[in-house]
């Protein structure tokens, strides 16, 4: 049992210059969450987890990490936190075992604790057979679940993932996501993850953080997110879409109609028991129903309603992303 949170920001903000990365941010992460900061490029979302990991001051504000300032208390802070970064960091020339050798040492653990820990590690992530490869010969999923051994060495009590599985495909991507799974419930370790994938945050994280321009606009679990959006909508494919767009709009049945290219997109509170009364409606002034389906607000529906847009539109800052060294800067 711990007491308070495992993290806890109160109006953190970082500017660079005119830009406001982060702003006014307040924020409780539990123990043992899978917590997950969901936004588009540019949002502000590695410039927040820069500054939870000590890389980065904030402006203004405060923010505690296992109960210690990440201003005052850098040291605590880092012995208890491991960091995956988006860029490869591993030696390629060195096999896996040795790779999280050379990190546990860094750490000052002992030859008996290394040997125990990379075994444990390796195996967490199920790359017990190939520890003794060059890393040079993994696969890209291979290397992100090192990275995450890597990272899980010195038995932090958070660990901070940024895009844990961006660049992977599919199939990959899931592999990793059971790892992550599998090593919260085993190691019982707080995990912040920052992703752009709505399916990530939607299968791994107890709770999401959508952040927009520098500020968390929405945050809860992934389903009471979906359930704040009220209602479903009902894609119809009918002749004439004028005049059901205005026979719907005076029906009292929708609480919202619009065309899209050849169909009507009817927002109602319960898709399945309207669907009928819509047929019958069309029906009765005259028309054909040729298609109708059903459509649950997903992740992308909640995010497109808190910010307005589209999480995979890059926005005019894709191209200057900026990107940390993977080192400590003050
Ligand atoms: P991505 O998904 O691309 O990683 P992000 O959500 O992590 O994006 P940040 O990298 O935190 O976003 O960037 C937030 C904002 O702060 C952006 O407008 C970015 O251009 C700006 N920014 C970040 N670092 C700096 C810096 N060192 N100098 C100037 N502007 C910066």
């Amino acid at each position: 049992m711990h007491d308070g949170y495992a993290i806890e920001t109160e109006r953190l903000t970082r500017k660079f210059g005119e830009i406001v990365a982060v702003n006014s941010v307040s924020l409780r992460i539990k123990y043992g969450e899978i917590f997950g900061l969901l936004g588009p490029n540019g949002a502000g979302k590695t410039t927040l987890t820069h500054i939870l990991c000590t890389i980065l001051p904030p402006t203004s504000g405060t923010a505690k990490v296992v109960g210690h300032d990440v201003c005052k208390e850098p040291d605590e802070v880092r012995s208890s936190i491991g960091i995956v970064f988006q860029e490869p960091s591993l030696d390629s020339n060195l096999t896996g075992w040795e790779n999280l050798d050379f990190h546990g040492r860094m750490y000052g653990m002992s030859s008996e604790e290394r040997k125990a820990r990379i075994e444990e590690v390796l195996s967490l992530v199920g790359l017990t057979n190939r520890a003794n490869s060059l890393v040079k010969t993994y696969s890209g999923g291979m290397k992100r679940r090192l990275e995450i051994a890597r990272g899980l060495m010195h038995r932090p009590k958070i660990l901070f993932l940024d895009e844990p599985t961006l660049g992977l495909d599919a199939q990959t991507r899931r592999v990793v996501w059971e790892q992550i799974e599998k090593l919260n419930q085993t190691e019982k370790i707080t995990i912040v993850l920052t992703t752009h994938y709505i399916e990530e945050a939607d299968y791994l994280c107890d709770r999401v953080g959508i952040i927009d321009m520098g500020r968390i606009v929405a945050l809860d679990t992934p389903q009471a997110l979906k359930d704040k959006l009220e209602g479903d909508v009902v894609y119809l494919k009918v002749d004439n879409l004028k005049k059901f767009l205005q026979i719907f709009q005076r029906s009292g049945l929708v609480k919202g109609v619009k065309v899209t290219s050849d169909s009507l997109q009817l927002q109602v509170s319960n898709g399945s028991k309207t669907i009928p009364k819509i047929i019958e409606t069309v029906r009765r002034k005259g028309g054909q129903v040729h298609e109708v389906s059903l459509k649950r607000p997903s992740l992308e529906d909640v995010f497109i309603n808190f910010t307005g847009k589209a999480i995979r539109e890059e926005g005019p800052d894709a191209a200057s992303r900026f990107r940390m060294p993977g080192h400590w800067r003050r």
